[in-house]
Formats: C-alpha cells, structure tokens, sequence
C-alpha cells in the first residue's frame, strides 16, 4: 500500500499525526560527502543502529532530487521508476506494498519497531543524512517528533536549517 501521506520530510508538517514518517540517518552532509569511512564511523555513534531503529524507513514520503534519482538507479541497476513515484509533482522514495517501508529497507516486517538496514546506505538521498532534522513553519531546523529517539540526537543548528532550505529549494525547482 502506497503511502498516503502527502508531507514531505524536510519539513515539519503542522497538525499532523506524530507517526513515525520520516528519513533516516541524520549526519553532517560535508563529512558523509566526503567519504564512507567517516559515514560509516558516525553512523554507529548514531542511536539508530544500537536502538535498532528503522522507523523514519517506514511509509516514507522521502523526497529526492533527480541527480540522487539517477545515482540509486546506476548503483542498484534498477530504474528510477523502480523506486520513486511522484508526490503532488515531487520526486518520492517509493514504499514496499508488503513491508510498507522503503523499497531500500532490507525488512521482512512492516511493524515501525522491527529492525532494517537501508541497503543504498552510501548514496541515500539528503534527506535521509539529514532526518530528523526537519524545517518548521519558521524555517528553523528542529528535531522531528517522528523521530522515537530524537532526544538522542543534537540540537539542530542555524546551519542545519539552511541544509535544509537549501535540499527544499533544489525539491521544489525540479517540479
Ligand atoms: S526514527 Fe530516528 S532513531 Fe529511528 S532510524 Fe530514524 S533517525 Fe534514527
Ligand atoms: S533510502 Fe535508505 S535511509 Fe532513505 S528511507 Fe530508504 S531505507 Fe531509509
């Protein structure tokens, strides 16, 4: 089942069910960029993978850019129609219909609690790095509700916010 949800992760939606549907795996972009070591390093000082956590990989509306598109297409051989669909005109990870989780979330439970590994780690898209951070309606990065172990993770900076900003502007120009 497709999700229904028409929010999209890089911002906090007001007034919406506080249910786990966010990306995954927040970072600083420039260190992850730069390399998988230090990815993988910061990754594991994450509480995701000791919390066993894969709940922002569930019923995801992530959204993403058609460069990421066609990074995921050449590293999985798949094409890109295998992945994404179109969210009110943007480009979205695609759900599972069985696990209702990113197709990329190596699952075999549809439950928010159960464990999964992304499976396109190294070049998932921005906004999983980035989650949960996400903008508010005053532009400022805040932690996502969404996000069980969120007081787990930093206080998101004024610099956070313009990574954001910067990831909804490209979203938004690619319509
Ligand atoms: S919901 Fe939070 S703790 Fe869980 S995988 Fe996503 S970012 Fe990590
Ligand atoms: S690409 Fe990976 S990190 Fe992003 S939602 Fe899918 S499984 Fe999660």
């Amino acid at each position: 089942m497709q999700d229904s949800n028409p929010r999209r992760r890089v911002r906090s939606p007001s007034g919406y069910p506080g249910y786990p549907n966010r990306p995954y795996l927040p970072e600083m972009p420039p260190l992850l960029e730069e390399g998988g070591r230090i990815g993988r390093s910061m990754a594991r000082s994450l509480p995701c993978v000791p919390m066993g956590c894969s709940a922002c990989c569930r019923e995801t509306t992530m959204p993403l850019t058609k460069a990421e598109a066609s990074l995921l297409a050449r590293r999985t051989g798949l094409s890109v129609e295998d992945f994404t669909w179109r969210n009110n005109g943007i480009l979205t990870l695609l759900n599972n219909e069985e696990t209702r989780a990113c197709v990329f979330l190596l699952t075999s439970s549809s439950e928010v609690s159960a464990d999964g590994m992304c499976s396109v780690y190294e070049v998932r898209p921005q906004g999983c790095r980035t989650y949960p951070n996400v903008l508010n309606h005053e532009d400022k990065a805040i932690l996502d509700e969404g996000c069980p172990h969120r007081h787990r993770f930093p206080e998101p900076s004024d610099d956070d916010a313009v990574v954001l900003l910067n990831l909804e502007e490209r979203l938004l120009h690619e319509e």
